[in-house]
Order: C-alpha cells, then sequence, then structure tokens
C-alpha cells in the first residue's frame, strides 16, 4: 500500500468510527459532571492549590484534594499522595495494609499486572514479598471467553481468604478487560457468602471509561496511578487508593507508620496540577478512548486483528494490536515514537525491565516520563506479539502517530 494510501485510508476510518465517538462523549459527560460536583462540593479555593512543606500537618490543600477524589470515586475516603510513586506502590500499600500473615489472596480475573507478581511472591525473591510475609495466594483464571469463573471463585474462597481481588484492564494480555457491571454482580455474590472479604480493584486504565467506578458496585478499596487516567496528563507524580475508610486507613499506615496514617505528608509543589488533571481526566479519556477507536479501525482496515474491536463496549483505554512479529512490533514502536513531541529521535529498542518477566520495548515520547495516559505504546517480546497502545492527549495527535506506526509496520514488509 502506497503512503498517499494510508493519509486516505485515515480519512474513510475517520468518518466510519465518528458513530462511536458519540458513545465516549456521552460517558465524558457524565464523568466530567460528577467531577466537577466533587470540586463544588469540597468547595475548592485557590488556596488548596499550593504545596506544603515538613509533616504536612493540617496541610488543607491535601486534604480538599482528598475530598475530591473520594467523591468523584463513589467512596468513602482516598490517599492521594504525590509520595505513591506510582500505581505498583499504590497497590502494594492496599495489599500489605490489610493483609496480615495466614490470610489468603484469591485474584479473580487471571495472573495480576506483571509488576505485582514479585511483590506476591509468585516470580522471583524479593525480599518483603507478601509470600515471604505469610500471605498465600491462589488464582483463578478467567473462562475462555474472558468472563469471571464463578463456580471456580466460589471453590476457591475459604476461611482464610481475607482478600479478593479484581484487575479491570486487560494489562498486557488480550483477555477482555471487566466491565463494572460484571463486576458488581460478582462482588454482591462474593460478598453474600463472605461478608468478610476485603474486595480490592486494580483500578489502573480504567478510570472514567465508564460512567461508574468500582466503589459504586460495591468495591472496599481501589488503587491506580496519577500518570494515567486520573492524572488526566497534567500530574507529573503520584497514586491514589479509594474506598472504605478504615482501608484506607490501613494504606496510609502502610504509606507512612501505623498510628500517622493519612494525617501527615506535605502536599508537592505541583499540587495544583493534581487538581487541575483530576479536573480534565474524564476529557482525556475520552481523546484517548477516541485514539483506541481509530487505531484499531486503522489496523482492522490493513487486516491486523485488534482487541477490543472499534465498536466493543470499552472498560479500560488499551488497545492491542496483533502484529504476529517481533519485526513488526518493533516498527510499531519505533515509528510511534518517531511521531512523538518528546524524544522522536530516539529509536526504542526490547530491554529488561524491573518488575516484568519478558523484554519490553516501550514507545513513549512523553512530558511525563512514563506517562501512559499520554500516547504510549509497550509490547512484551513474546508471542502472540501483540503491542498494546494506550492514552494520548488529543486524538489528532494519536491520529497522526498512528499513521507514522502503521508506514513502518508496512515498511517491514516491503523491506
Ligand atoms: C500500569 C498498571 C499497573 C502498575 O502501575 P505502575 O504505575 O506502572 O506501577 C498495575 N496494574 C495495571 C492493570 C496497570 O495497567
Amino acid at each position: 500500500m502506497q503512503v498517499t494510501d494510508l493519509t486516505a485510508l485515515a480519512a474513510t476510518v475517520e468518518d466510519e468510527v465518528k458513530p462511536y465517538y458519540e458513545k465516549v462523549e456521552a460517558v465524558a459527560r457524565q464523568n466530567h459532571a460528577r467531577v466537577l460536583a466533587a470540586f463544588h462540593h469540597a468547595r475548592v479555593s485557590d488556596y488548596h492549590l499550593k504545596g506544603s512543606t515538613g509533616y504536612g500537618y493540617g496541610d488543607q490543600g491535601r486534604e480538599t484534594l482528598e475530598k475530591v477524589y473520594a467523591r468523584a470515586f463513589q467512596a468513602e475516603a482516598a490517599l492521594v499522595r504525590g509520595q505513591i510513586v506510582s500505581g505498583t506502590h499504590a497497590i502494594a500499600l492496599c495489599l500489605f495494609g490489610v493483609l496480615r500473615p495466614g490470610d489468603e489472596l484469591l485474584a479473580v480475573t487471571g495472573a495480576p499486572y506483571d509488576t505485582l507478581q514479585e511483590m506476591i511472591g509468585m516470580r522471583g525473591h524479593a525480599p518483603g514479598s507478601l509470600k515471604e510475609m505469610g500471605v498465600t495466594y491462589r488464582q483463578v483464571d478467567l473462562l475462555p471467553d474472558g468472563s469471571l469463573n464463578l463456580a471456580e471463585i466460589a471453590r476457591s474462597l475459604n476461611k482464610r481468604t481475607r482478600m479478593v481481588m479484581f484487575q479491570r484492564s486487560r494489562g498486557y494480555s488480550l483477555r477482555p478487560s471487566l466491565s463494572l457491571d460484571e463486576m458488581g454482580r460478582a462482588i454482591g455474590w462474593i460478598k453474600k457468602k463472605h461478608p468478610h472479604v476485603v474486595v480490592f480493584v486494580d483500578n489502573c486504565y480504567g478510570e472514567f471509561v465508564e460512567p461508574l467506578e468500582p466503589p459504586a458496585v460495591g468495591a472496599d478499596l481501589v488503587a491506580g496511578s496519577l500518570i494515567k487516567n486520573p492524572g488526566g496528563g497534567l500530574a507529573p507524580s503520584g497514586g491514589y487508593v479509594v474506598g472504605r475508610q478504615p482501608y484506607v486507613e490501613m494504606a496510609a499506615n502502610r504509606l507512612t507508620a501505623p498510628g500517622l496514617g493519612s494525617e501527615v505528608g506535605p502536599s508537592p509543589d505541583y499540587q495544583r496540577l493534581l487538581f487541575q488533571g483530576l479536573f480534565l481526566a474524564p476529557h482525556v479519556v475520552a481523546e484517548a478512548l477516541k485514539g483506541a477507536i481509530f487505531a484499531a479501525r486503522f489496523f482492522e482496515r490493513l487486516g491486523f486483528k485488534v482487541h477490543p474491536a472499534p465498536n466493543e463496549e470499552r472498560t479500560d483505554i488499551v488497545q492491542a494490536i496483533l502484529l504476529g512479529s517481533p519485526e513488526r512490533v518493533l516498527a510499531f514502536c519505533q515509528g510511534l515514537q518517531q511521531s512523538s513531541p518528546v524524544d522522536s529521535h530516539v529509536r526504542p529498542q526490547p530491554v529488561d525491565m524491573p518488575g516484568y518477566g519478558d523484554a519490553v520495548v516501550m514507545a513513549a515520547g512523553t512530558f511525563v516520563q512514563g506517562s501512559s495516559i499520554e500516547l504510549s505504546a509497550d509490547a512484551p517480546m513474546r508471542e502472540p506479539y501483540a503491542v498494546y497502545m494506550q492514552g494520548g492527549l488529543s486524538k489528532e495527535y494519536v491520529q497522526l502517530a498512528v499513521l507514522a506506526a502503521a508506514r513502518a509496520v508496512l515498511a517491514v514488509e516491503q523491506g
């Protein structure tokens, strides 16, 4: 296919997917309304937007941001801190905050995201893993159609099960992301039989994709990263935990120290960006989703399998494209990188990354290092050689980058 043909194809594809964009916009309107109402309810003022120092006692900016997050996520309480270094760290606060020796953790959406596996002790020998602390782990895989295996979950729940973990996003796998509707029904059913288990949700990449958040369907504790969806592309760092107040406080005790909990911790100098990023997040997530829909249809038209399909219901921002060979995966990532605003001259190569099992190639020419609400693509170098693309601050930019990636992939064939 000629380069000029690709440009024409992009215009055709844009027309084809417009009706799907409308559904995304409807969700963005609902989420924007809820976030805005949370700002109003917390009476956000200019003086909340500044940083603080030292212990951060009585930091009203911090407390107000946490009030806004709690309401925006339909939860009782929130912990939102620049001192949480990543999504993995936020999740660790929840797991280590709640689980005690002798407890069991039950993952019900298959193997958790790569970076959680060493923390749990499923892989590697990191000192201080849950396994080393005497917390056992059990996993129920999804059924072949991607739905929850309720019969197996029922068999796996036992006296020691303290926490049930859901992962909303597909992560680096071709499973479908989990809808809040299905999650909510499962939580209701689990709690009826085991009212004392704590339901934890890894919410990474799922925030603001649906008109509800996990606490609204019964999740007790939820965590994610501020350099993904809820940071709106503006947050320079940080993580969040939302949920029922006693559990959020247990996570806070892990972040600081038992007894100090959420009462301490200064706001970073970029506190304004955490507010502003959350305010923009529903819109930015919608831009990313439109970019993903465009990419799905574009690559489908080029003859590649994509997950999810362009018009499929989405519950996370990840778009998988099955390229089928390591050469094409590398070309895609290099093409995407070349159209980035930052580091466009860098050529990504597969490398071993801390926390990941296989070599990974990543394209990310982002303003915030590693931000994946800005456009990025990751691919573990393993079968079936799929790239996972996510984010994009504007759909126009995603389209330009997808075209560049497609040109690079097609050049491999001609090469
Ligand atoms: C990104 C991600 C994580 C980990 O987040 P980091 O910020 O990279 O540590 C965990 N789970 C899922 C599903 C993710 O997408």
